[in-house]
């Protein structure tokens, strides 16, 4: 039986296209972009030509980007780079603004710089959609504030936060605005620009570039301390040699999402109606999680809570029965603990815990998406049968 893949928030497969431009660069022209002969040199071209690539699509200059490992990465080096700095040249501890439901990537990396008094954190509330109020951040703000970070579109439940909004205030108020933006290409347009932002992370194997490279965004004129130190690379920003092939792969993956993201988003949409409508009506009990349908929420994610069945149970049964979703969010699956965003929207324990998230993609068909719809409601439907809850 061929699986049915739902779990694109996760990780996509890499495109044809991707793979097609990174293999030169893997094979013939594998010089190290800072080696001065030939080899290097074409090495070094693509790496510019990419990056001038991306900046445009991205609405920022070419030396406004630079190239990771991963948005876990460029998160960390986003984040303790600029608080860092601050602190350097302020002389006393900067104040963060973020919210409850970031990725673990931003979240534990302010945690931990809070633990270590590095920064003053403040975690902003959501709304019982995933969503945060403007008026929550500007109520936060104090003397020493210089930076909010904000995820763009939230990993579990796709709620798509207010961004050129915030963007507006933190310019007006000249506080550093970075963003999380793993899960917005191919969803939403991404752009610097309107965004009004300063930092802005991205991972390529999100939107069907290859693994292990990432992108952050830094805005001309920022002041950032690097977090790994080496060789230079990256004018001194982040050292290591360069993963040309990636880069390449990440930049024409990332031109196919913001080409076809409208398009895209439609179709998903048509699937995300048809799966909400069904499961709510053959699982009464079934809780819908995150925004309504429509413009706050990403179209490739559904996301339920069935917390009259065991989540791991259901989990198993999908798996064995060829459909791979998630529970809660996919890096921290295998831990049976609630999760942070759902317990942010004011989801009590037991429907924290069982929360299932579908994500479409590229891939999904919508004859594969209602097999998978029917197989779901079975298994809940099995489940109910012999739950104890
Ligand atoms: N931020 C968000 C919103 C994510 O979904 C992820 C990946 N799950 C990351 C950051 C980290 O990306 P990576 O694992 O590729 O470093």
């Amino acid at each position: 039986m061929s699986r049915i893949y739902l779990d694109h928030a996760a990780t996509t497969p890499l495109s044809q296209e991707a793979f097609d431009v990174m293999k030169p660069y893997m094979l013939e022209d594998f010089g190290n972009a800072s080696s001065i002969y030939r080899e290097g040199q074409i090495a070094r071209e693509a790496l510019d030509d990419s990056k001038l690539t991306l900046s445009q699509s991205l609405e920022c200059k070419i030396d406004e980007i630079i190239v990771t490992s991963g948005a876990t990465e460029s998160n960390n080096l986003a984040i303790k780079g600029v608080t860092q700095a601050w602190k350097k040249r302020h002389q006393k501890i900067p104040h963060v603004i973020s919210t409850s439901i970031e990725h673990s990537s931003v979240l534990n990396v302010l945690k931990n710089q809070e633990e270590n008094k590095q920064i003053e954190l403040t975690l902003l509330p959501v709304n019982s959609e995933g969503i945060i109020e403007i008026e929550d951040i500007k109520a936060a703000k104090k003397e020493n504030t210089m930076l909010v970070s904000i995820i763009a579109v939230n990993n579990e439940v796709g709620s798509i936060q207010p961004l050129s909004r915030i963007g507006r205030w933190c310019e007006k108020n000249e506080i550093l605005f970075h963003i999380d933006a793993v899960q917005a290409p191919g969803h939403i347009f991404v752009s610097c620009t309107h965004w009004k932002c300063d930092l802005l992370s991205l991972s390529a194997h999100k939107f069907y570039g290859p693994k292990g490279v990432g992108a952050l965004y830094i805005k001309g004129g920022t002041e950032i301390e690097a977090q790994i130190i080496g060789g230079g690379q990256e004018r001194n920003y982040r050292s290591g040699t360069e993963n040309v092939a990636g880069f390449v792969g990440l930049t024409t993956a990332f031109l196919n999402a913001q080409k076809t993201y409208a398009q895209e988003s439609d179709r998903l949409r048509e699937m995300q109606i048809y799966g909400k409508q069904e499961i709510e009506t053959h699982i009464p009990q079934s809780i819908w999680n995150g925004p309504e349908i429509g413009k706050e929420r990403s179209s490739a994610n559904l996301h339920f809570s069935f917390p009259h069945i065991d989540g791991e149970s259901l989990l198993m049964r999908l798996d064995l029965a060829g459909v791979s979703v998630s529970l809660g969010s996919a890096c921290s699956s295998g831990l049976v603990s609630p999760s942070h965003v759902l317990t942010a929207m004011g989801k009590n324990d037991q429907e924290a815990r069982s929360g299932l998230r579908i994500t479409t993609g590229k891939m999904t068909t919508l004859e594969d998406f209602k097999t998978a719809i029917e197989i779901i409601i079975k298994t809940v439907q099995d489940l109910e049968k012999s739950s104890f809850f």
